[in-house]
């Protein structure tokens, strides 16, 4: 077991994987930007080291400042956390040739599933529906035409470096696609650095849907049912449930039994995501998030299992604690992520709680938000023994949350939680724009 770890990253995840490690006996060093000086993951840490100033790629993306930390402060192990270096396998390889344990899977596996073409491809090597589409990235205008009228308008162009929702492109006709396709490769070489564009079909109003897995070095792979993301706001995820209402038993076996076989056959370790799209009762591969996600606790509620443990366990050599039979997923857990719409200072802070409610935050009165991150600032989780009891409290929750000086989107959290069409369970991605255009009217 590792004594030792540091943690590369910051906001709720670094005091959610502080937590899990308290439990374990693992110290924490944690690594901080200057901006972050009086975070809480600082105070609950062992030790906090200043790895370089605000701005990201100095501090949070400056893998040399990060590693040389690890080192000097004798951690076995980095836990990049979400977002950040994460999913970078440059930093993975970087960090294994230290000598120290990144938790994660391999750099390999992260490079191979970071390449949504690539990732496309193992997908349909190993029997998973895949959304029609290119199989390989698409440059020249004319061919991208008939390409795209073999696979039938809508399309979506998507980059295959992309990621966090961004550099995607809606196309409804030929039209449209002329001219289109140069923007959107510019786009993808400016945000990712990677130009390679990839056309795929664009299904209307689909459900999101992702299978959480855990595996070993040795080969053990579980699955711990699914989450519907459907709740989307700019192709970025608000609310996040298990289970989904839009997934048949029979589906939830096959999605699960396709996810265990491919992370099986990457030799994945650590926990990671399979993401898909659900139209009518057919389900379609979309990528891999190699790494914990922010939704994870939706899936700890219903499973009952700490998967940040499990992944740091299994990521230092550790055999899976779980054999599929012992997973059981019982009632229905819900999560709305808090974002802030503006920095600032929040003068007071009072989570909420009661039966069977989680908050992981970072927040605390008096706390500075600052302008040089992500905008989540909580996430609130709770379990019920159904859907509607579920959302019920989650409503009971909201309404008690006391979040002041900072402006949230609580009041559009709690918006959608009585809506109609989120209540009714039949909905897709286009829920929230739904929901929007109603407002205004
Ligand atoms: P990212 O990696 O940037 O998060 P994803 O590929 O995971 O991007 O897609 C994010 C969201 O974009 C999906 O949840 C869905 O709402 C939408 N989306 C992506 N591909 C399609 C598609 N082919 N048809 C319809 N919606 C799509």
């Amino acid at each position: 077991m590792i004594k030792k770890l540091l943690i590369a990253n910051r906001g709720e995840i670094a005091v959610r994987i502080i937590r899990t490690c308290k439990e374990l006996g693992i110290e924490t060093i944690v690594a901080y930007s200057e901006a972050d000086k009086d975070s809480l993951s600082l105070r609950f840490a062992d030790k906090s080291v200043c790895i370089g100033p605000a701005n990201s790629k100095e501090s949070y993306l400056n893998s040399r400042n990060i590693i040389t930390a690890a080192a000097l402060e004798g951690c076995e192990a980095i836990h990049p956390g979400v977002g950040f270096l994460a999913e970078n396998p440059g930093f993975a390889r970087e960090v294994e040739e230290a000598g120290i344990i990144f938790i994660g899977p391999k750099a390999e596996v992260i490079e191979l599933l970071g390449d949504k073409v690539k990732a496309k491809q193992t997908a349909i090597k190993n029997k998973i529906p895949v959304i029609p589409g290119t199989k390989d990235p698409v440059d020249d205008e004319d061919q991208a035409v008939e390409q795209a009228k073999e696979i039938g308008f809508p399309i979506i162009i998507k980059a295959a470096a992309g990621g966090g929702g961004k550099g995607m492109r809606i196309v409804r006709n030929e039209k449209e696609l002329k001219g289109i396709l140069k923007i959107a490769s510019h786009e993808a070489e400016t945000a990712f650095s990677d130009g390679r564009v990839y056309l795929e079909k664009y299904l209307e109003n689909p459900r999101h849907v992702e299978v959480q897995i855990l595996a070993d070095e040795k080969g053990n792979v579980v699955h711990l049912g699914e989450r519907d993301c459907s709740v989307q706001q700019n192709h970025q995820k608000l609310i996040e449930e298990s289970p989904s209402s839009g997934v048949t038993p029979e589906m939830r076996k096959a999605m699960g039994e396709d996810a265990v076989r491919l992370f099986k056959n990457l030799g994945y370790r650590g926990a990671g995501t399979i993401e898909f799209l659900v139209q009518d009762k057919n389900y379609y591969f979309m990528e891999v998030n190699a790494r914990v996600q922010v939704e994870h606790p939706v899936s700890e509620c219903i499973s009952g299992v700490d998967i940040i443990k499990e992944q740091i366990l299994t990521c230092s050599g550790d055999a899976l604690n779980i054999e599929q039979k012992d997973i059981s997923l019982h009632g229905y857990a819900i999560e709305c992520r808090i974002n802030a719409k503006t920095p600032g200072e929040v003068t007071l802070y009072l989570p909420p709680g009661g039966f069977n409610v989680r908050v992981d935050s970072f927040l605390y009165s008096g706390c500075k938000v600052s302008p040089f991150y992500d905008a989540l600032l909580a996430k609130v989780i709770v379990f019920g023994d159904n859907r509607l009891e579920g959302i019920k409290r989650m409503q009971r929750a909201l309404d008690e949350f006391i979040l002041e000086g900072v402006e949230t989107n609580i009041s559009l959290q709690k918006s959608i939680l009585a809506h109609p069409l989120f209540r009714k369970g039949k909905f897709g991605t286009d829920v929230l724009s739904h929901i929007i255009k109603e407002e205004k009217n």
